[in-house]
């Protein structure tokens, strides 16, 4: 269905010049894949945006060129000086020169022939690459670039640099990068010409090729016109497939499900503790949407630990308990087991049926389980995306509850949908992520939304504090006391930017430093051990055995410790909002009174200081989202991994905010001159929306 146009840039990236099976694989690695796409795509490659860009348009004689900088040279080869045999230390080094002076290229652990072949002597060559003074003579140590005369015009002057992985080359990238920027084609325009004009954007083509060729070095760039003009093709895409999504949904009527609260007087019955208001309330709000003759698509926002689990169980009963079937639907397969395990023993006692489908099922137990399906022997199905596949049919699914949806694509949340049949499944979302109104609007359009903001009973508030890091023996004395008692402390270390390895030192400083005071106690966790290790480790916290545990952010302190009382986060002023939060939500499990340390360095910046304050003064996750959102400004939040939000591939933009509220203007009203994008500009719309992958949207017009 997608338009004959695109199928180059929906090839696998193997279609373009040099690329074979291996680089493929170390593609899907270095792109960003879309969730449920498998293989990188020459598309991947576009959406492939630069980081920074190269610039060696500087061409100086020898003489001119400055020591520390990109240059490009023309130079002679004189003559070859190759290393003593045997010893690698020494360098291969080839004197050059023009009409002004010397310039030496230096490769280390070359190869011979390598060398003969690109650096004949008596050759004139361009070089590019960093020249560096070495003594008295400017040097070239391993040239980025070698070429003859003939080859002048293959040297990129601007050279974007891509995020890349190891094995992957710069040049790899760069070339297969160009070549799938090169493959896009002339679409019609989708976006409104004078709105263009206004903005000076220029057609989408040339915009991405803008970028990736850039013709200067500001264009490679987020602030850039050819930048913010694929940004807001990015958000019209998504502002678009939201509203044919909300369109579709109030054309169409849903099925009432109502059930007689059989099972679910059963599973109340069986369940160790009794709800909080909050999943009551929010309970009762899905029952009635599912009640309703109209479709249900609800969001069940809660911290983790706020009991939305249960929540999910009780209302998929409501589903069997009309007669039909429900399915819970988990980002990965070590979630789909740990939902299954909760609700076995519930299930067991209620008389629910239920099984698990993820992509570990196969073969005959697979055929067995969707012949089940089929028929109506299962009544609740947990899984993962394994959900999805065409040959999962269900009998009667009426109820549908996507946990962690920020990993799953709108379209995904679609295609289970349908499996609802005629009316389409009533659908309950479900996020830990506190999601602050304006970006709920961008990732799930208008939805209803119940909200759990109790905590089970028994979890006490937590005292937050921060204090410089000056202080910190006071608080190495308040802590020494806490642990007489059998406190268990977490101990978070400095987040450093991009740096994995200092950060992993100042984990391990921290580590010698309070061994030396508290004695063996203490233990080390960080993303470069073993998984057997970490295991092992996070094991002796949790059974008490340490009682200090100093932890790089690099590692998800996922278990649950009730015991664990205290957060010390060093550098808090580096930590975003909602990574804080997190934090925090470690502890306050238990039944002792608990504390969380924000240790800073002075001198504090204001928003830095906002978000300290922020975090003493509330432990409302969603007071909290909305700050960070306030404080950071929408692009940035979305961009943030730790977010947890789906990420836009181009519009983590500055303006974001801006272009955002003209895209959903514009979706607006695109759709109610044109609802069924029919015209010119509609159709063009249409690519448009191929290529974000929003086709169920496009799907939908066929449905209506
Ligand atoms: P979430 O999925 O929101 O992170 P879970 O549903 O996994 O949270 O619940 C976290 C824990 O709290 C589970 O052990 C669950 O049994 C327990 N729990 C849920 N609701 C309550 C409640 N009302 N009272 C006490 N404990 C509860
Ligand atoms: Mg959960």
């Amino acid at each position: 269905m997608r338009p004959n146009e695109l199928i180059p840039l929906f090839a696998p990236v193997e279609t373009l010049k040099g690329i074979g099976p291996r680089l493929a694989v170390l593609m899907k690695k270095a792109l960003r894949l879309p969730p449920g796409v498998r293989d990188a795509r020459v598309l991947d490659l576009v959406w492939h945006m630069p980081t920074g860009v190269v610039d060696r348009r500087a061409e100086p004689s020898v003489a001119e060129a400055i020591p520390g900088t990109i240059v490009t040279l023309k130079v002679r080869v004189l003559k070859h000086k190759a290393p003593p045999r045997g010893n690698a230390k020494v360098p291969y080094k080839i004197a050059t020169e023009d009409d002004t002076g010397r310039l030496d290229l230096i490769f280390f652990r070359a190869e011979p022939s390598f060398i003969e072949r690109q650096l004949p002597i008596g050759e004139i060559r361009y070089v590019s690459g960093r020249a560096e003074k070495y003594g008295d003579t400017l040097q070239m140590a391993h040239p980025d670039y070698i070429v003859d005369e003939d080859h002048r015009a293959d040297l990129p002057l601007l050279e974007p640099v891509y995020p890349l992985t190891a094995g992957l080359s710069a040049k790899v990238i760069l070339k297969s990068v160009r070549q799938a920027a090169c493959l896009v084609p002339t679409f019609p325009e989708w976006q409104d010409p004078a709105w263009l004009k206004a903005r000076g954007w220029d057609g989408f083509a040339p915009s991405v090729q803008r970028i990736h060729l850039p013709a200067d070095s500001s264009d490679v760039s987020p602030s850039s016109p050819a930048w913010q003009r694929l940004a807001y093709d990015e958000l019209l895409a998504n502002q678009l497939a939201l509203g044919i999504v909300r369109q579709s949904f109030k054309a169409q009527r849903g099925r009432p499900v109502r059930g007689d609260g059989r099972i679910r007087s059963k599973l109340i019955n069986a369940l160790p503790f009794a709800l909080t208001n909050s999943q009551k309330t929010a309970l009762s709000e899905i029952a009635a949407d599912m009640n309703a003759p109209k479709r249900m698509l609800r969001l069940l926002q809660g911290d983790v630990g706020s009991g939305k689990t249960i929540v999910a169980l009780m209302a998929m009963a409501i589903a069997v308990e009309d007669g039909a079937q429900s399915a819970l639907m988990a980002p990965t397969e070590v979630l789909a087991r740990q939902h299954l395990e909760t609700i076995a023993p519930l299930a067991d006692a209620a008389g629910l049926r239920i099984a698990l489908l993820t992509g570990r099922e196969k073969g005959k137990p697979r055929e067995h389980l969707l012949d089940a399906l089929r028929n109506g022997d299962i009544d609740i199905l947990i899984g993962t995306h394994a959900l999805f596949q065409d040959d999962v049919i269900f009998r009667d699914l009426a109820f549908a509850v996507i946990d962690e949806q920020h990993r799953f694509g709108v379209h995904q949340r679609l295609a289970l949908q349908m499996k609802g049949g005629e009316g389409g499944a009533n659908m309950l979302v479900m996020t830990a992520t506190p999601i602050p109104r304006t970006l709920l609007m961008t990732h799930y359009g208008d939805l209803d939304v119940s909200k759990l903001t109790e905590k089970p009973a028994g979890r006490k508030p937590i005292v937050t504090k921060a204090v410089p890091t000056d202080a910190m023996e006071k608080l190495i004395d308040r802590i020494r006391v806490q642990l007489a008692e059998g406190a268990q402390v977490y101990w978070v270390c400095p987040l450093i930017e991009s740096s994995e390895i200092t950060e992993l030192a100042a984990a391990e400083e921290r580590h010698a430093h309070l061994q030396q005071i508290f004695g063996a106690r203490v233990g080390l966790l960080h993303g470069a051990m073993a998984a057997a290790a970490k295991d092992a480790t996070m094991e002796a916290f949790a059974k008490n055995q340490l009682q200090i545990l100093v932890a790089t952010t690099v590692i998800e302190v996922g278990v649950n410790v009730p015991n664990a009382n205290i957060m010390v986060i060093e550098h808090a002023e580096r930590f975003g909002l909602a990574q804080l939060h997190q934090l925090r939500g470690r502890v306050g499990r238990g039944s002792r009174e608990s504390f969380c340390m924000l240790l800073y360095a002075q001198p504090l910046g204001e928003t830095a200081k906002e978000r300290l304050a922020m975090m003493e003064t509330t432990e409302d996750g969603f007071a909290i989202a909305e700050k960070d959102l306030e404080l950071r400004g929408g692009g940035e939040v979305l961009g943030a991994r730790q977010s947890g939000l789906p990420e836009f591939r181009i519009a983590d933009v500055p303006g974001f905010p801006m272009l955002l509220a003209a895209a959903r203007d514009d979706a607006t009203m695109i759709l109610e001159r044109d609802p069924a994008l029919a015209s010119p500009r509609g159709r063009a719309l249409r690519t448009l929306l191929y290529l974000f992958e929003c086709d169920e949207a496009v799907r939908l017009f066929r449905a209506a």
